[in-house]
């Protein structure tokens, strides 16, 4: 079923495993529903629930005769208070509040909590706003005494154990990579993770960083950046070229920068994003409704639907697959919304895709003159012949009505290209050496119904089969029936 007509020229579909979708069948149905790509969240479970998800995930999928990526989410310094002597309070607007990193881990009561971050008192001043539970509960810094942070509740309701605490505006010092990540890191390696998704960078660095842990502990997949704090934003730049999938990632990233911006936020990093020959992810609570309801609201429609006008390659589903009463629904409602937005044409802006720029490198070159001449010449399909997937990374930079069919020998490449938009892998070995030296393309492009004798199409390839980055050569052939 690679690249199936019906799965054609729409975003890709990301969504998180959890308890509602551990059943064989539950995955299947997700797999022919639209998922291109399974997130395993290392923020919840134990290391013996990640191997268990992923191998079934894998046979899912090998079951389904599908490509889906794995991507393995770090839990990153995600700062939380600590326990309630009763599991939880509830704070009155106007009361007063303290956080405490040197109160016992269990001692939580109505008059202040501990918090896992030794340095909290150090990293916010008087004035200072502190956000709990997503953003659901604000606080007011007073004064600071000692390890003990005075706030006054601004907007109170119920707190519980281990909830979330962002700072407003950002500024609390957690190093990106806690000794949790490290560990969950050699994990992913060793399930052959796709994908890496490093949470709360803070710059190019950290990303490097993780990368550097990851291929060490022997990973091979790509690297993604979670764009969740606003020292991020600050970083951008040198993120981006650091990494090589962006994630916008609006549950953290909302509550820091406040909600109002997030959206003009979202658009400029997918542009960024874009601009830089990188992958972008919109992620968060985009059919948020769906964790309870069989159907989106029109907000939601709407939401997703804008991601994917501006151009993202993907969009995302957490709790609504993850503990969601519908995840296969909420798959099968967000491939439909992305098909719908599809058809109406992205800003013009995407076309014009770096048409002032030098291009460094010769497979990079290729791949923008196939685009160009892909949307000048009625061609049914584009044909990289790939190694790492680069070029057709490069070629899905620029928005064309065309499929490009990335084929590979590698199962590595297959998976890691489900995440780049309007690219299909295909698993291909060259078998003939001698006549047409397009034969076995032609036989995998009919056999698969990808094109019919009598089009055209447009292959890239390097001269010398095996090395990676070494397309050099775009050829324009009309497919022929087999002799
Ligand atoms: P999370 O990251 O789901 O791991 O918190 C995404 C986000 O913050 O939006
Ligand atoms: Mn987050």
């Amino acid at each position: 079923m690679h690249g199936a007509p019906w799965a054609l020229l729409v975003a890709k579909i990301v969504a998180t495993l959890g308890p509602a979708t551990d059943h064989a069948k539950t995955l299947l149905k997700m797999i022919d529903a639209g998922l291109d790509v399974a997130r395993i969240n290392f923020s919840h479970g134990d290391a013996e629930e990640h191997r268990r998800r992923a191998r079934e995930m894998r046979e899912a999928a090998q079951q389904g005769q599908r490509d889906v990526g794995l991507l393995g989410d770090l839990q990153g310094p995600k700062i939380r208070v600590q326990r309630f002597k009763d599991r939880a309070v509830e704070l009155q607007d106007g009361a007063s509040f303290y956080l405490d990193s040197s109160l016992g881990l269990e001692d939580g009561t109505e008059e202040g909590v501990g918090v896992a971050l030794q340095t909290l008192h150090e990293d916010v001043e008087p004035g200072d706003n502190l956000l709990l539970n997503d953003g659901m509960i604000s606080l007011q810094v007073d004064r600071i005494e000692g390890t003990r942070v005075h706030t006054t509740v601004i907007n109170g309701g119920i707190l519980s154990n281990h909830k979330g605490i962002n700072k407003k505006g950002g500024g609390l010092s957690a190093p990106a990579l806690t000794e949790v990540d490290r560990e969950n890191i050699k994990l992913a390696a060793e399930l052959e993770m796709d994908f890496l998704a490093v949470s709360f960078v803070r710059s190019g660095d950290d990303v490097r960083e993780a990368r550097r842990l990851f291929e060490e502990a022997g990973g091979k997949g790509l690297i993604v950046a979670k764009i969740e704090r606003v020292e991020a934003i600050d970083e951008i730049d040198s993120i981006i070229e650091a990494a090589d999938v962006i994630m916008v990632a609006r549950g953290d990233l909302g509550v820091e920068m406040g909600y109002a911006e997030l959206t003009g936020i979202q658009k400029k990093l997918i542009r960024k994003t874009r601009k830089a020959s990188k992958i972008v992810i919109t992620a968060t609570q985009m059919m948020e409704s769906m964790i309870q309801n069989p159907i989106p609201t029109r907000a939601e429609v709407s939401d997703v639907s804008n991601a994917v006008m501006d151009g993202t390659d993907a969009v995302m589903l957490s709790g609504e697959t993850a503990v969601g009463r519908y995840p296969v629904k909420a798959i099968r409602a967000m491939a439909e919304v992305c098909k719908g937005a599809e058809k109406f044409p992205l800003p013009e802006g995407l076309t014009r895709h770096r048409i002032g720029d030098y291009f460094g490198r010769v497979d990079e070159a290729i791949a923008m003159a196939v685009m160009y001449t892909a949307n000048h010449l009625e061609v049914t399909a584009i044909i990289a012949l790939t190694e790492s997937g680069s070029t057709a990374r490069w070629m899905s930079r620029i928005r064309s009505d065309i499929p490009i069919y990335a084929l590979t020998p590698h199962a590595a490449t297959s998976r890691r290209v489900t995440l780049y938009r309007g690219v299909y892998p295909v698993p291909f070995r060259a078998e003939h050496f001698e006549g047409n030296p397009y034969r076995d393309v032609f036989d995998t492009l009919l056999s698969r119904k990808l094109a019919k004798v009598g089009d055209y199409v447009i292959v890239t390839k390097g001269d010398v089969e095996g090395v990676s980055g070494g397309t050099n050569a775009m050829t324009i052939v009309q497919v022929t029936e087999a002799d």
